[in-house]
């Protein structure tokens, strides 16, 4: 089978609760992705979607998966796109670096390779370990009341765990993570997402000031090493994202004993590939992981929901429905959550049809 041509659009995914604010001020209101289909001389035709979130947040930004598949993509026509190793190894040759733009590409050519096979992705990324795939709930930055009447609302409609958005002003952080604690059940998941936000000293602060509490801690700074400073300072789990960037840091931080868990983001990392290299090291290691992306619509969901379906329940600490943050569907077939959990689809590949008529004229189109 050869790749014949590369398809993206650009499609915006506007939020239903109109804004979504993290750390040192940031938000986004309309996230702009980029869905990719990739054709092939077979027939078959596979499909991703990449989605930064905005261009303040990783080194990543929506026109540059634009920019980076039309370096790149001319130099994968003709190539074999279920031959994943060699797929990934050109890619890596032709562009340095930028894994959200080849992540797209991995993730299309897995969904070919599925088509081809006549097998769902989370038959080919180790086997259906779980059906359903517990979720958490992002509450985004607002004052401490209102950020636990939201987590009241999303706990009515059957979610258990949430990441609140901290990462600003220590002392209202504390309030912030307070607040929502004390409107929680125990069992209830409760963790306080920093997005690197804190200084070392805030975070000292912020660590010390919940000790009392059944709280995680996520990414309390920008660098690994002020990471590491923090976690050795206290004793609630801890969890790392943002500075994981691929299979080196994952092996630092498990020699480091540098945190419990991981935030396994797909496009972070180039692709499912490469994010289900991570996903085995972590089970290998006893490291839970939530199983996400920075953002996404239906397919970003679907590709989440086969790498989580295919984890084991105890290693899958979380996955995010980043579908239902939207008011825009761009896919049939997508995953759906219900009461706080999804599953992927048994379907051949990603098993979601986009609806690529209403994305309108193409951004991109590349073809032999
Ligand atoms: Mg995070």
């Amino acid at each position: 089978m050869k790749i014949t041509s590369i398809t993206a659009w650009q499609v915006d995914l506007p939020l239903r609760e109109g804004r979504y604010s993290w750390s040192n001020g940031n938000f986004v209101e309309v996230f702009d992705a980029t869905v990719v289909a990739i054709g092939t001389d077979s027939g078959l035709t596979g499909y991703a979607e990449s989605c930064p979130l905005g261009s303040a947040y990783l080194p990543a930004y929506a026109a540059g998966v634009r920019a980076g598949l039309a370096e790149i993509g001319p130099k994968l026509i003709g190539l074999d796109p279920t031959n994943l190793g060699e797929i990934n190894r050109r890619m890596d040759a032709a562009l340095k670096g930028h894994p959200y733009v080849k992540a797209p590409i991995d993730i299309a050519c897995w969904d070919i390779l599925g088509k081809a096979a006549n097998l769902p992705l989370h038959a080919l990324l180790g086997g259906a370990a779980q059906e359903r795939v517990a979720l958490y709930r992002a509450i985004s930055q607002e004052a401490p009341a209102r950020m636990a009447e939201k987590i009241a609302g999303y706990r009515a409609e059957g979610y258990r765990k949430f990441q609140l958005k901290v990462g600003a002003d220590a002392d209202e952080d504390i309030a912030r993570i307070r607040a929502c604690r004390a409107i929680l059940d125990p069992g209830d998941i409760l963790v306080a997402d920093a997005n690197t936000g804190w200084t070392r000293a805030e975070a000292a602060r912020v660590v010390a000031a919940v000790a009392d509490l059944d709280v995680y801690i996520e990414q309390p700074c920008p660098t690994y090493e002020e990471c590491l400073s923090i976690r050795r300072r206290t004793a609630r789990p801890f969890v790392l994202d943002e500075v994981i960037t691929g299979p080196d840091m994952l092996v630092r931080g498990l020699a480091e004993d540098a945190m419990d868990i991981i935030n396994l983001k797909i496009s972070k990392v180039g692709g499912l590939s490469k994010a289900r290299l991570m996903r085995d090291l972590c089970v290998a290691s006893g490291i839970p992981m939530t199983i996400e992306d920075t953002w996404g619509g239906d397919i970003v969901t679907a590709c989440i929901a086969h790498l989580a379906r295919s984890t084991p329940t105890e290693f899958c600490f979380s996955a995010t429905d980043f579908n239902s943050y939207g008011t825009r569907s761009i896919a049939a077939n997508a995953p759906r959550r219900v009461d706080g959990g999804m599953t992927a689809s048994d379907a051949p590949g990603l098993g979601v049809q986009p609806m690529v008529e209403s994305f309108g004229a193409p951004a991109l189109r590349i073809a032999a």
